[in-house]
C-alpha cells in the first residue's frame, strides 16, 4: 500500500515516483464532527434557495480561481495525466455546481399536486422536498475530487449538512472540496472532513448523527456498509464496481472506435468505474479493430501524470499492480492471448506501471472475465449477432455502464434497451457524469441509488406530502358503516373503474345516494 493510516498518520504519495505528498492527522472522533455537522445543519435547513444558489456559484469561482492548485494535488496523490485532473476531475466537477446553483429552485420547490379523483377535489395538496440532516459521504481514490465534489453539492443543494471521508490514499484531494467550500464563505462545519482508512469510514456510517450515507467504492466495501446501515435502518446509496461492455457493431466508425476504445480502456490507467474492460466486435471488423487498437496502445505515452504529454500512468497502490498481473496470468493460462502488453514497461520512474494490454478470445469464466480488473487490460472478442453481442454484454455481475457504437442511431437506442446497466453511451462513454440533468448509478452488484440530475437530488431530500383539506365536505368513509354503505362504495367502485360504468353503478343507486348525501351535509 502506499497509504497506511500509521500512528495516527496518513501519508500519501505519487504513484509514479514514490515521493511522499504530504502528511494528514487520522481523525480521531469522527461522531463528534458529525454532531457539529448537524448543528450547522440545523441552520442551513432554513436556508432560501437564493443562498444555495449564491454558495454554490461562489463555489464555482472559488475552483476556477484555484484549479492549478487542485490539479496539481489530484496528480500527486493519484499519478494521473494532468489533463485527465483538468478533465475529469475540474471540469466534470464544476459543470454539476454549476447546474445544482441553476436548478435547485426549480427541482426542489415546493410542488402542487392533484389527485385527479372527482371525491378528492376539494383538496389542496404538495408535494415538498426538505433535507434528510446530515449526510455521510465516503468515497474513492480514482476520482479524488470530481466524486466528492459533486457529491457534496448535491447534499448542501438539498440543504444537508456533510461529512465526507475520502479515500485514505487521496486525503488533501478530498480536503479541497471542503476548503472550496469555506473559501466560498459556506457556514462552519456545512461541509466536514474525516480522515482515515476503513475503520474511519465505519465509524462515520454509524455516527448517530448520519441521516444518510453516499457511498462510492468497491462491491466489497459496499455491502460491508450495506450491512451496517441495515442494522440501523439507515438509508444507503451505493455506487460500486463495474465491468463495462464496449459493442462494436458492424456499421460503426472504425477509427472512432478504436481512439474510444483506447481512451476508455487506459485512461487513469483503467482505472475508472466506467472503463472499457470488455469489447466485443461485429466479426467483420474484428481483425482490423484489434490491429488499430493494439498500435494505438503501443503509442501511448507513458510517464509522470505532471508532464502535459502523458497518456498512460501508473497504477494507484503496488497492490493493485499485483492484482492485475494475476488476473492476467491466470487468463493467460486460460487461453487468453496477449496482443501488447501484460509486462511492466521500462520507464525510469519507480513507480507502479504497467503496459497497456489487450488481450483476445479467452475463457469467458476467467477472473479477469468477470470481476472487476481496475487496472489498463481489455479484453476483445468478437460476435456474430446482436442477440450474441447483449448476451455476452449482461454475462457479468455488474451493470454500471455499456456503450455502443454504430453509425445509425435508432438501432444503438434500441440495443441500449437490453443491455443490463445504468447508463448506456452511444459512440462515447462517461462523459454524462459532468452532465447535471443525467442521473448516475448502476443496477446489480454496481450497486443501488442514483447521484446527480433531479433523481440525485430528491435521494438527498425526504420527500413529504403536506395534504390540505378544506374540512368542509364530510368524509363518506367514516364511521358510520351499515349495508348502504357498503352497496355506495361498490357503486363508486363500478362507477369509477367497472367494465358497464353508469350502467354497472346504477344497481347500486340508492347506496350512492346515501353516500352522495353523506358528501355534500356539512
Ligand atoms: P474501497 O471500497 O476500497 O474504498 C472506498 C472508500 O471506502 C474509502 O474511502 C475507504 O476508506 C472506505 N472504506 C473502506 N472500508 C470501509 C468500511 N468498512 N466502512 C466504511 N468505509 C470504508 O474502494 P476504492 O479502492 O477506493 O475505489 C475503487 C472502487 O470504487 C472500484 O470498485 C470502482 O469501480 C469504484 N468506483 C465506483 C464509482 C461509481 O460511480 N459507481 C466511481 C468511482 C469508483
Amino acid at each position: 500500500m502506499n497509504t497506511l493510516a500509521v500512528e495516527g498518520k496518513l501519508r500519501p504519495v505519487n504513484p509514479a515516483t514514490l515521493e511522499p505528498v504530504g502528511v494528514v492527522p487520522v481523525t480521531e472522533d469522527v461522531a463528534y464532527v458529525a454532531a457539529g455537522a448537524a448543528a450547522a445543519q440545523s441552520s442551513w435547513a432554513r436556508s432560501s434557495f437564493d443562498e444555495r444558489r449564491v454558495l454554490l456559484e461562489r463555489v464555482a469561482e472559488v475552483l476556477v480561481a484555484r484549479m492549478d492548485e487542485i490539479a496539481a494535488t489530484v496528480t500527486a496523490e493519484t499519478g494521473k495525466p494532468i489533463v485527465e485532473a483538468y478533465t475529469t476531475e475540474l471540469m466534470l466537477g464544476v459543470e454539476q455546481v454549476a447546474w445544482l446553483a441553476k436548478n435547485i429552485e426549480r427541482v426542489l420547490a415546493p410542488e402542487r399536486i392533484r389527485y385527479g379523483i372527482p371525491y378528492l377535489a376539494h383538496k389542496r395538496a404538495r408535494i415538498v422536498y426538505q433535507p434528510v440532516g446530515v449526510v455521510a459521504v465516503i468515497t474513492p481514490w480514482n476520482f479524488p475530487f470530481s466524486i466528492p465534489l459533486s457529491q457534496v453539492a448535491g447534499a448542501v443543494a438539498a440543504g444537508n449538512a456533510v461529512v465526507l471521508k475520502p479515500s485514505e490514499l487521496t486525503p488533501l484531494s478530498g480536503e479541497w472540496v471542503a476548503r472550496v467550500f469555506a473559501e466560498a464563505g459556506a457556514p462552519p462545519s456545512l461541509v466536514s472532513v474525516v480522515h482515515g482508512a476503513g475503520e474511519t469510514g465505519a465509524a462515520l456510517v454509524q455516527a448517530p448523527d448520519v441521516a444518510k450515507v453516499v457511498f462510492t467504492g468497491s462491491v466489497e466495501t459496499g455491502r460491508r456498509i450495506a450491512t451496517a446501515a441495515a442494522g440501523l435502518l439507515r438509508p444507503v446509496i451505493l455506487e460500486l464496481g463495474g465491468k463495462d461492455p464496449m459493442l462494436v457493431l458492424r456499421d460503426a466508425d472504425l477509427e472512432r472506435a478504436v481512439e474510444g476504445a483506447a481512451w476508455g480502456s487506459f485512461a487513469n490507467c483503467g482505472q475508472v468505474c466506467v472503463g472499457i474492460e470488455r469489447i466485443y466486435v461485429a466479426r467483420d471488423l474484428h481483425a482490423r479493430f484489434v490491429d488499430a487498437l493494439v498500435e494505438r496502445a503501443r503509442a501511448l505515452r507513458i510517464g509522470r501524470g505532471y508532464s502535459p504529454d502523458t497518456e498512460l500512468v501508473p497504477l494507484i497502490t503496488e497492490r493493485q499492480r499485483d492484482r492485475v498481473e494475476d488476473l492476467v496470468a491466470e487468463a493467460l493460462e486460460r487461453g487468453s492471448e496477449a496482443l501488447t502488453g501484460a509486462r511492466r514497461p521500462d520507464v525510469e520512474l519507480p513507480g507502479w506501471f504497467y503496459e497497456p494490454t489487450v488481450l483476445a478470445g479467452g475463457d469467458p469464466d476467467a477472473r479477469l472475465e468477470q470481476e472487476e480488473v481496475f487496472g489498463p487490460v481489455v479484453s476483445v472478442l468478437p460476435f456474430d449477432d446482436e442477440d450474441e453481442a447483449v448476451r455476452l454484454a449482461n454475462g457479468t455481475s455488474f451493470a454500471l455502464g455499456a456503450s455502443i457504437w454504430s453509425r445509425d442511431a435508432s438501432r444503438a437506442r434500441a440495443l441500449a434497451l437490453r443491455i443490463d446497466a445504468g447508463m448506456v453511451w452511444t459512440n462515447d462513454l462517461g462523459i454524462s457524469y459532468g452532465a447535471g440533468p443525467a442521473p448516475w448509478g448502476g443496477r446489480k452488484d454496481s450497486g443501488f441509488g442514483l447521484t446527480h440530475s433531479k433523481h440525485g437530488l430528491y435521494e438527498l431530500s425526504s420527500v413529504k406530502l403536506v395534504d390540505s383539506d378544506s374540512g368542509r365536505v364530510r368524509v363518506p368513509w367514516w364511521y358510520p358503516y351499515g349495508p348502504r354503505a357498503v352497496d355506495g362504495f361498490k357503486g363508486v367502485l363500478e362507477l369509477r373503474h367497472g367494465e358497464d360504468g353508469l350502467r354497472g353503478a346504477w344497481a347500486h343507486r340508492r347506496g350512492l345516494a346515501h353516500l352522495a348525501k353523506r358528501y355534500v351535509q356539512q
